[in-house]
Order: C-alpha cells, then sequence, then structure tokens
C-alpha cells in the first residue's frame, strides 16, 4: 500500500520553509492524525527536517507503533515539553505551532519550555493543506456517501405517518452501521412539519403527519471520513406551496452544482445559488451558508458563504444544501457532497434531488 502520510508532511514541510521555520510542532489531533495515520485519542507530532516524531501516552504506545511504524515514537505523559526538548536536542530555531490550537496558559509554558527557540504561529495551516484531498481520501469520502444513498432508499418506508422523528433517525443510523458506517457523522436531523423550519432541528417524539414535509440531514462515518446528505421528502401528496419551495430550493441547489469548478471564488458560488431564492417569492429565507468543506472533520474549509475570500480548487470536496424556511410552517434543504473536478462537479450524492411523495 502506498503510503499517503509521507506526501502531506512533505507539503506541509515545504511550506513550511516559505514561513522560514525549520520545524513544525502538531498538536491537534486530527491534523496528527491526517500527518501520520495515528488514531489514538492523544498525539502530538514534530516534523523536523529529515525526521518526524510522534509523542502519545502509555495508553497508545503499542498503536502508534503500529499506525505510524516509520516515526521516532516518543512515549510521556507530558507530550508538549518532550516534543519541545527534541526539538531543541535537534537545535532547531524556529519552530513553528499550532496558535488557534493552544491556550494561554499552555503557550506560557511552551515558552518556558521553548528556551531560545522562537515559537512562530502557523495558524491553520494543517486544515487549509487537508482542504484539498487526495485520491484515496475522496475514494472514502465516496464510500461513505454511497452508504447514506442506500441507508435513505432503506428508510424510506418508515417515513410514514404515525413514525416519530426520532424512530426515522435512529433507523436511518442503523441502516448506516449495518452498511458499514462506523457510526453516524453528526447526530442525524430528522425534521417532519414545522419542525421542518428549523435549519438544525433535533429529532423529537412529534408523529409524522400526512401532507408534512420530512427533511433528513445526515452522514456516514467512515475509517475517519464523513458524507453529508440532505433530503427532503413529502408524506403523501405536495401541496401547492411545497412544490413552488421545492422547485426553488431545487434550482438553487442546482445553480450551485453548475458553479463548481475550480478557481471559481467561495463567495461567487454561494451567490450563484442565492441568487435564485432572493429573485423568488422566498427572498431572505435562505439563512445559512450554502456549503461547507467535508472529510475528516464534517465541517473544514473552504466554506461556501458571501464573506469567504478563498477559491475552489480541484480536489476539494464541498457541499451544496441551499435551503428555505417559513417559521412555523415548513422548510425544505437539498444537499449534496460534490468534488471540484477541472469540469465541474463530481457528485458524491446519487440519491434522486426530485420530489419524493411518499
Ligand atoms: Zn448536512
Ligand atoms: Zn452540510
Amino acid at each position: 500500500m502506498s503510503d499517503v502520510h509521507t506526501p502531506r508532511r512533505e507539503r506541509l514541510l515545504a511550506q513550511a520553509s516559505d514561513r522560514a521555520v525549520d520545524a513544525l510542532l502538531v498538536t491537534r489531533l486530527v491534523n496528527v492524525r491526517y500527518l501520520t495515520g495515528f488514531t489514538g485519542s492523544n498525539g502530538a507530532l514534530l516534523l523536523l527536517p529529515g525526521a518526524a516524531v510522534l509523542a502519545t501516552d502509555g495508553r497508545y504506545a503499542t498503536q502508534a507503533s503500529e499506525q505510524a511504524s516509520d516515526f521516532d515514537l516518543l512515549v510521556d505523559r507530558d507530550l508538549m515539553s518532550s516534543l519541545i526538548r527534541r526539538a531543541s536536542e535537534a537545535r532547531v530555531q524556529r519552530l513553528g505551532f499550532e496558535d488557534y490550537d493552544v491556550t494561554v496558559a499552555r503557550h506560557a509554558l511552551m515558552s518556558q519550555r521553548a528556551d531560545g527557540i522562537a515559537l512562530v504561529p502557523i495558524g491553520q495551516a494543517v486544515e487549509a493543506l487537508r482542504a484539498v484531498k487526495d485520491e484515496s481520501e475522496l475514494g472514502l469520502l465516496a464510500a461513505a456517501c454511497g452508504i447514506g444513498d442506500v441507508a435513505f432508499a432503506a428508510v424510506l418506508a418508515d417515513v410514514r405517518p404515525g413514525r416519530t422523528e426520532r424512530e426515522i433517525a435512529h433507523a436511518l443510523e442503523d441502516h448506516m452501521r449495518r452498511l458499514g458506517a462506523d457510526g453516524p457523522s453528526f447526530e442525524t436531523i430528522v425534521a417532519s412539519g414545522p419542525n421542518s423550519a428549523i435549519p438544525h432541528h433535533t429529532p423529537t417524539d412529534r408523529t409524522v403527519e400526512q401532507g408534512d414535509f420530512v427533511k433528513c440531514d445526515f452522514g456516514a462515518l467512515l475509517d475517519g471520513y464523513h458524507s453529508d446528505m440532505t433530503r427532503t421528502v413529502v408524506v403523501g401528496s405536495a401541496a401547492e406551496w411545497q412544490r413552488e419551495m421545492y422547485a426553488v430550493v431545487a434550482a438553487a441547489q442546482q445553480a450551485g452544482r453548475d458553479a463548481v469548478r475550480p478557481g471559481i471564488s467561495c463567495r461567487d458560488v454561494d451567490a450563484r445559488a442565492r441568487a435564485i431564492v432572493d429573485s423568488s417569492d422566498f427572498s431572505g429565507r435562505f439563512v445559512h451558508p450554502l456549503g461547507h468543506g467535508v472529510g475528516l472533520e464534517i465541517h473544514e474549509q473552504p466554506t461556501l458563504i458571501a464573506t469567504a475570500t478563498d477559491t475552489l480548487a480541484e480536489r476539494m470536496p464541498v457541499t451544496i444544501e441551499p435551503g428555505i424556511y417559513l417559521p412555523g410552517r415548513g422548510g425544505v434543504r437539498i444537499e449534496d457532497t460534490v468534488v471540484v473536478r477541472p469540469d465541474g462537479a463530481e457528485v458524491l450524492t446519487a440519491t434522486t434531488r426530485e420530489l419524493l411523495e411518499l
């Protein structure tokens, strides 16, 4: 199996030399995982020119030596101090660190330990790298999205009058687990009737009624990667207002997908979709960003939002998820996970976007 972690560390180190640091201390656990493959719940990484030191505590020593066998392993309870000591032994002069991950108290301690080493903030440098996925990551995301598609098709039998939101959410999560997911990628949203107007509703014991919108936002977690999809269906036949609302969201979602290509600014993708909603009778009812990156975390860079300053690049997965919400009545969201490809969006979530009347 080809090692996916080495090229990631090389890319990070190449960036680091632009910042004039000669070593990097990575403390955010999800970033340690990204750069090493280590999945324990306590770990930190020191990247030196030509060497990588992974520190963990005694509980994870065996796991670390198996998952990250090409590292110097350092087992200690005080990860940070021991890694800074190692940096000092290696005569590091400027050590980059993830400042946004470090508390003020911890920073004070680091400065004390780092006697003679300059601590240089690197912000979200690893997160920025993570926005562009390699094909192994995209393969896992596609597989996770595939699980979501099959699970959703299976749960539609449970979306009927008398079932509660909570029951439907549990059934959906059970289907995903049975299909091989490690679990749901976030707390499953099932929102029925007036609750569908709440963008991030937590499932309740409300029973589904004839004529309800039922909005399901969910994903499968697979080997650390999160899928994300939303579909909104109608129980029975849709009323005219529901058809209108759904048609506008579907058009906005299509406009968002159509806009996706390398080099477009994230704010423009958001604007293309938003313009459709804002030129309809539902103007102003699309109250959240159009989408977000997804991968080892459910929300990653970039964000498709009016204030964004970044642009899409090849192999970035992003969600496209416009919605319309009418408080007290109901709401619709349609969300796909897509990958930026040279000729546009590759859609990973294959479930139909036609309005389903169950
Ligand atoms: Zn979602
Ligand atoms: Zn999402």
